[in-house]
Order: structure tokens, then sequence, then C-alpha cells
């Protein structure tokens, strides 16, 4: 099955309103499985959820008018209130520093990479990553043709606005690590992860971009790559008031979910014992790009099914020694050449699943 793909088009609230209508049943099944994870994962009932939910949703509006329209929006067209669909667009705040408080051990996430044209066969800069999270959690791809800026072409779940992963049409791209620091708090209301990310897409140069990323504090730690057609690369770790940017030392940058030198950045991550796996597939990334380069699409491909250290592979599998609530599996694999303006997804593991090609929407 492919991953459904929308294209969007007007203001905010009628894209949030057509997002809505069209994964209506998807984005009833992740209000549902993220209330389980709440409750399960981080011991916080619904109501406790939808409250944490209101107080950042008053912030939002005075972050962005056009993401508050667009969260409108999806809830009109799903038929959802608004504060379970605000609940979706702030669970990386929410849910990932509830966990990361709970369960040190529990930190997972996704594997990131990027290529200067140094290092792919058609001298393009491509990025992407393998996005690892809730095996059940329903995605989409989506295009959007803006009013006010570039088009985007992305990756997000049902119920998210925006797009999470993906590029513009000025060739800005965008990849994400979920990451934790002692420092992380959602109360503090900065902007939220996913508008970031919406942000991001918005951009029309790297400068514009960092600026979103790190321009204002944080509320949580997040690890971002991006990177722009005709060479330009860049990894930004953030925790909420201090950032590191990593430019590549050779052709090739990689990412995972652990702080490349936080001792230097003054950053404190809490102790962590399965931080070996973040760095196992972190390196075992760089050293398949540097082995294999140049690289086309298929040859990305394949390293995104790497099985080495299975499950907790690049391509990653349920792992049988952690409970069942606590299972993440490859939900993506993305590959996007900022030159072509073109990404390719797959819709669960790389390894069973086959790419499909998008297209911005002209
Ligand atoms: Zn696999």
């Amino acid at each position: 099955m492919r991953l459904p793909f929308l294209e969007l088009s007007g203001t905010c609230r009628e894209q949030g309103q057509v997002h809505g209508e069209a994964l209506k049943d998807l984005i009833e099944k992740n209000i549902q499985i993220y209330f389980e994870r709440f409750e399960k994962e981080a011991k916080l009932i619904r109501s406790k959820v939808l409250e944490r939910t209101e107080s950042c949703l008053d912030s939002l509006q005075k972050q962005s008018l056009n993401y508050f329209e667009g969260i409108g929006g999806i809830a009109e067209g799903s038929n959802q209130g608004i504060l379970e669909i605000a609940m979706l667009n702030f669970r990386y705040e929410l849910l990932y520093h509830a966990i990361g408080k709970l369960q040190i051990d529990a930190v997972d996430g996704c594997t990131s990479y990027a290529l200067l044209p140094e290092a792919s066969v058609n001298a393009h800069t491509i990025i992407g990553q393998n996005w690892d999270w809730i095996p059940d959690v329903e995605c989409a791809a989506v295009t959007t043709v803006s009013p006010e800026g570039p088009h985007h072409l992305a990756f997000t779940e049902a119920g998210i606005f925006g797009g999470k992963i993906g590029l513009n049409s000025e060739g800005l791209g965008i990849t994400v690590n979920g990451m934790y620091s002692t420092g992380d708090d959602w109360t503090r209301f900065e902007k939220p992860f996913h508008l970031r990310c919406f942000e991001v897409l918005g951009s029309k140069t790297m400068e514009d971009a960092l600026d979103v990323l790190i321009g204002t504090p944080r509320s949580c730690t997040a690890n971002f790559m991006i990177g722009q057609a005709q060479n330009s690369i860049m990894d930004v770790e953030s925790a909420p008031d201090k950032y590191v940017q990593i430019s590549p030392q050779g052709e090739v940058l990689s990412h995972a979910n652990h702080f490349t030198d936080p001792d230097s950045a003054e950053i404190t991550e809490p102790p962590n014992p399965r931080r070996y796996l973040s760095k196992f597939r972190c390196e075992r990334m760089e050293a398949l790009l540097n082995e294999l380069k140049p690289l086309d699409v298929e040859g990305i491909q394949e390293i995104l099914k790497d099985h080495e250290n299975y499950p907790q592979s690049i391509c990653r599998h349920p792992d049988p020694d952690l409970p069942q609530e606590q299972h993440t599996i490859t939900k993506t694999g993305v590959i996007m050449d900022l030159d072509e303006r073109k990404l390719w997804l797959t819709n669960g593991n790389p390894c069973k699943n086959e790419f499909t090609e998008f297209s911005l929407l002209n």
C-alpha cells in the first residue's frame, strides 16, 4: 500500500479542511493511538493531555496564525475537536518529553543523512532519513501550493498540519531526529517542533531556515538536518537554550538520536543505557555513505534497507527485548533530491516496501 497523497492549495484553513476530510479515518485512528501511548507510556490520562494541549494552543495562536488556522481546518474537515487535532500537532513536546522523563532507556528515533554533490552520481544535493516511530501511526505525503511562500512536498502524520520531513520549490529540505536533554520542558511554550518544520518548509534560504530553528529558544530538544540544492547541507542539534551547528567534514553527513559532543556544547543528556544503539546507526550510516559513494537514488535505497545489528538496524524492526508499547519501526524511508525537487518515500520498512516517487505540484 502506498502512502495517501494529498494535493493542497488555498489558505491554511482550506488546506487543513481538505487534509482533515481526506484523512478522516486515519486521523481518528491516530488520535486513539496517541491517547493510548500517553496513558501507557507517559501515565497521562486523556483529560490531562487535553488540558496541557489547551495551554499550548493559546501560545500557538500568537506564534503562527497560519498554523493555528491549519489545525482548525483539519478539525473541521475530520469532524474532530480542535484540542484532539492540536494534541497530534503538539505531540512532540507533550509525549516525547513526558516519555523521556519516565523512561530514560526509551530514547529511540531515526537516522538522517545528507550528501553533497561530490558524493552523488548526478552531482545533486541529496538528503533524507529513515523515520522510525510507532508501528501503527498513519502517515501521508502532501504537496502544497502556497499563496505566500515556496510550494512544499512533504511527509507528515495524518492530522499534523504542513509537513514534517520534506522539501520546497526553493530546493530547501529538512529531516528530523528526536533527542532529549535535561532542560526539556513543554511548559516553556516556545514555538513547537512541528511549527518549526512548517516554517522551514516556508523558508527560501538556509539562513532563513536556520533562523526558524535557532532564532528563538525551544521547549524541547531536537535534531534537524537541512540542505539546499547546489551544495549546502548542515546539521543542527538544538537544545532549549543552546545549539550546535555541524557542517560536513567530508562529502556526507549523518545523525541519529544523540548529541555528537554534548560536553563541548555544555549540553547535558540524561543517562541512557541505549545510547550506543543510536551511535551505532549514525556510524553505520556514515560508513556506508563513504564506502558506496558516489550514490544514486537506488544506491541510497539499499542503504536504507540495511539490517546490520538487526532489529536495531538502520531499517528498524520491533525489538523483542522491549515491551510492545515501546516498539518502533522504520515507518518511512526518505530520499530527497533537492536539485530535482523530488521525494521518494516508502510506506513502512524500506526492506519490505517499494519507494514511491513524488513531485512538487506546479
Ligand atoms: Zn528491514
